[in-house]
């Protein structure tokens, strides 16, 4: 598939992956949406091609969790010191946002496992 440049804002994410030039919203600046960072959006379930360039989207990112306030938390998993956007309930079982993600991670590998194993229907008798 051959990607005009100019359609860029409008193309979407199909199944050959290749390097896209996306202009950023906020500056106008051009910037390049590696295939590796496409697939870290795909591995993520997103479907939205982003929209503004690295410094842009910091910066939006900043602006936005200015406004909401975040709490350190030491992990229960890792032992690390980490910044969540939620006041902790428990503060013994949280984890920080890599161990939540690998624990969650491992969870769904876990329930696929036994999926596979499992008939989908149960079998039928005529
Ligand atoms: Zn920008
Ligand atoms: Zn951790």
């Amino acid at each position: 598939m051959i990607v005009e440049k100019w359609c860029y804002n409008q193309v979407k994410m199909s199944d050959q992956i290749q390097d896209q030039i996306l202009t950023c919203l906020d500056c106008g600046s051009k910037f390049m949406w590696t295939v590796g960072e496409q697939q870290f959006f795909r591995d993520k379930g997103l479907q939205n091609i982003p929209k503004r360039c690295k410094p842009c989207a910091a910066a939006y990112k900043a602006k936005l969790t200015a406004n909401h306030p975040r709490w350190w938390i030491k992990c229960s998993g890792c032992k690390k010191k980490a910044e969540v956007p939620f006041e902790p309930k428990d503060e013994k079982a949280i984890l920080c946002e890599g161990c939540f993600l690998k624990r969650k991670n491992e969870r769904d590998s876990a329930l696929a496992e036994m999926g596979e194993k499992m008939p989908e229907y149960p079998p039928r008798e005529f």
